[in-house]
């Protein structure tokens, strides 16, 4: 599903550039459950947005689905977007204004469905995250869980075939955090791709495999939450920060 070969990325600020992605390498295939990890500025929302091509990369190929991304007009790289990813964010990014079911219904929204027909398939995302009587409630009304559940089911309700995730428990609880990575779980048993982005090793070990990103490549890759000497090693990395 995904086929990234020698990606570079750098960002130019005045006249200094900084290098972020140094010849990324990664097959992820489709129904694979993956977390990026790394230190803080490591690259790893970099990484995630040119998966999902809210960014360029500057050097090397991707393809997503087969289709080369690079030289790919807005156009069809925004069409390619709507139809294949739904994005999850740690601070959620719902519209403060909207209620939960209009939160959800949003992507319907631009898909040009008439309102009583996505409030309808709306409503049905909603109970499937167990949130239904939460539908007239407004963000600031709810938890940090229950935003990231409205959050998850409008990322659904396009019917994606990769979620991509940054952080999507990051400003969550213990508990809450377990929770979400139990619906994300369960996409991804339905065959949809998830990649997530973490810190945490608990988080990351739930996934089938960890990608560790250091000095802008991928350091390891670790299969089946092994993280015996992972643990150890990421520890000291992030004590030297
Ligand atoms: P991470 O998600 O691993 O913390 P990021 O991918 O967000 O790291 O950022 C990697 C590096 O690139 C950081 O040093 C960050 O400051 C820098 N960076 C990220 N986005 C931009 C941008 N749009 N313009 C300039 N620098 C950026
Ligand atoms: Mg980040």
């Amino acid at each position: 599903m995904i086929k990234l070969n020698n990606i570079h990325k750098s960002y130019v600020m005045g006249n200094s550039k900084l290098h972020v992605l140094k010849g990324i390498n990664l097959d992820i295939e489709q129904g694979e459950f993956v977390s990026i990890m790394g230190s803080s500025g490591s690259g790893k929302s970099t990484l995630l947005n040119i998966l999902g091509m809210l960014d360029n990369h500057d050097q090397g190929s991707y393809y997503l689905n087969n289709q080369q991304i690079k030289n790919m007009s807005e156009k069809k790289a925004a069409q390619l977007r709507n139809e294949l990813v739904g994005f999850v964010f740690q601070s959620f990014n719902l519209i403060s204004f909207k209620n939960a079911m209009e939160n959800v219904a949003l992507p319907l929204y631009y898909k040009g469905v008439k309102r009583k027909k996505r409030n309808i398939i709306a409503m049905e995302y909603l109970d499937k995250l167990g949130l239904k009587d939460w539908a007239e409630h407004m963000p600031n009304e709810m938890s940090g869980g229950q935003k990231q559940r409205i959050a998850i089911a409008r990322a659904l309700i396009s019917k994606p075939k990769l979620i991509l995730a940054d952080e999507p428990t990051g400003a969550l609880d213990t508990t809450t955090s377990y929770e979400v990575m139990e619906i994300l779980k369960e996409i991804n048993n339905d065959g949809i791709t998830v990649i997530l982005v973490t810190h945490e090793h608990d988080i990351a070990s739930m996934t089938k495999k960890i990608i560790r990103l250091k000095d802008g490549q991928i350091h390891e890759i670790i299969r089946n939450g092994d993280l015996t000497n992972f643990r150890e090693a990421y520890t000291k990395e992030l004590e030297t920060i």
